[in-house]
Parts: C-alpha cells; structure tokens; sequence
C-alpha cells in the first residue's frame, strides 16, 4: 500500500487536532503536531520550551528554522514508513518550501492537503471554549462537544484545562497570524494540484466521514517531485 503523507490545513479552532486524532488511530500513521510538540518542550522546560514560550503566550509564530529543525527530525522517524498526518505545519510559504527539501531527502511525496474551512466568528467561540485534557490532551469544547465527565475526561479521568493562548485577546492575534502567515498556503497546494477544501462547520462525525473518504480515495496516488 502507498503512504499517506497528509497535511490538515485549516485556522485555529478548524478541528485538526479533533480530527487528527480519529484519523491517525484508524490509518495507523503518526499524528505530527507542532503545537503539542511545542507545548510539550514548554512543560519539560527543555531548550526549545524555554525559546518557543514567549512566542506561543503572545499568539504568534516560531521562528521558521527552529519549527523545521523539529519537523525534519520528527518526519526522519521510523513510524513515518506508512505514512503521517502533519497538523499545524507547515505554517508559512517557507516553511512548505522546506517541508518539500525534507520529504525530498526522505524521498516522499505529499499525497494530499485538507484543508478544514471556518468562518472567524465560529473559530473564536470554538477556541474560547476549548478544552484540554492534562493527562491524555483530548480536546472538548464547553458546548459543541462537552466531556461526558463534566471538568474531567471522558476517555481517562484526567483533569481539562483551558489553554493559555485560548483568551479571546489572544485567539484574535492568532487569527490574524494565520490569515497573513499562512493562507498563502491555500494557493499554494490548490496549484500542485493537492488541495482539498472541506466543511468545518459540519458536526465532528460529518467532517470525519468526508476526510475519511477523501484520504480512501488519495492516498493512492503520492506526488513524487522531481
Ligand atoms: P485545531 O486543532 O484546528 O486548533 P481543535 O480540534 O482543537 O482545533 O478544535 C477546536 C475546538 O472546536 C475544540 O473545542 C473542539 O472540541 C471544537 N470542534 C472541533 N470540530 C468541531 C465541529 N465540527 N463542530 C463543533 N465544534 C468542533
Ligand atoms: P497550535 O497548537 O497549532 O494552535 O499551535 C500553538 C502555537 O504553537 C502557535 O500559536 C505557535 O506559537 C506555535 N506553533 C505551532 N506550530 C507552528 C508552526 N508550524 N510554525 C510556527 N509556530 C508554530
């Protein structure tokens, strides 16, 4: 079978890290997120932690080449043979340019971007009612997809919380940032031909069962780049 090199594109608040984490489970591939992998080093307080905080806390981007430095090493790792579901990255035009040299030395190809599409107004109320599981990091919402424990996770207990950069101030900046950081993005897969636009303002199965058919049908078909 071919790899599934796949890329969930979308704001914050879409649902690709929702989505991610039934899709990766049921295709077997590594569920790659920048943003846990940051927000783990911030936890751990390792180097990389310490220099991503202050970005993370204000709402804006990393800086390119440490964000890359942790993908190409993370896409080198054995888990990645099948395939691998990329979620926050790339985020920007250069980090897409550097993703192609990476998966180029890997000699992989992208089979597919999905890109989740949500008004702003809807992307506000989902990230300002997120929450997060401290333990196991399953993400709820408040309203649209409440825990069946209340203020503890349903799938192991452990207490939610609400991310730092989840305040409205914040979420606004965020918003900003990717709408000039990283719609260019958009464009650039729809030219090579490997864009996918979905509805995200279906229910959370709706939008599962439309990325599972999509992901079916293209990850048969991987662009070899020359
Ligand atoms: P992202 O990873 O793209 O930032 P999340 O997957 O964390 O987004 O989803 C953001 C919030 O929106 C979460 O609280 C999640 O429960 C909720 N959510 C995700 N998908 C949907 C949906 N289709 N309808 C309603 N709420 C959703
Ligand atoms: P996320 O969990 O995807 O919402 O990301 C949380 C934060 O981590 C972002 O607001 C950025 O500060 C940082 N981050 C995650 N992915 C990237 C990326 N590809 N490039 C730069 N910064 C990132």
């Amino acid at each position: 079978m071919n790899e599934m090199n796949v890329i969930l594109l979308g704001a914050p608040g879409a649902g690709k890290g929702t989505q991610a984490a039934v899709l990766c489970k049921e295709f077997s591939v590594p569920h790659i997120s920048t943003g846990d992998m940051f927000r783990q080093a911030v936890q751990a307080q390792t180097p990389l932690g310490l220099s991503a905080k202050s970005f993370m806390e204000r709402g804006e981007l990393v800086p390119d080449e440490v964000t890359v430095g942790i993908v190409a090493e993370r896409l080198a790792a054995d888990d990645t043979a099948r395939g691998f579901l990329l979620d926050g990255f790339p985020r920007t035009l250069p980090q897409a340019g550097a993703l192609d040299d990476v998966l180029g030395q890997l000699r992989k190809g992208l089979t597919a971007v999905l890109n989740i599409e949500v008004p702003e107004e809807e992307l506000i109320r989902r990230l300002t009612g997120r929450q997060v599981c401290k333990v196991c990091g399953a993400t709820y919402h408040r309203l649209f997809h409440p825990s069946s424990q209340g203020e503890a996770c349903g799938l192991c207990g452990g207490a939610l919380y609400q991310r730092v950069d989840d305040s409205e101030a914040t979420v606004r900046s965020r918003l900003l940032v990717y709408s000039r950081q990283t719609t260019p993005l958009i464009e650039h897969y729809r030219q090579r031909g490997l864009l996918k636009n979905i509805d995200g303002l279906l229910p959370i199965d709706v939008v599962t069962e439309r990325l599972r058919e999509l992901l079916r049908v293209r990850h048969d078909r991987t662009e070899i780049r020359p």
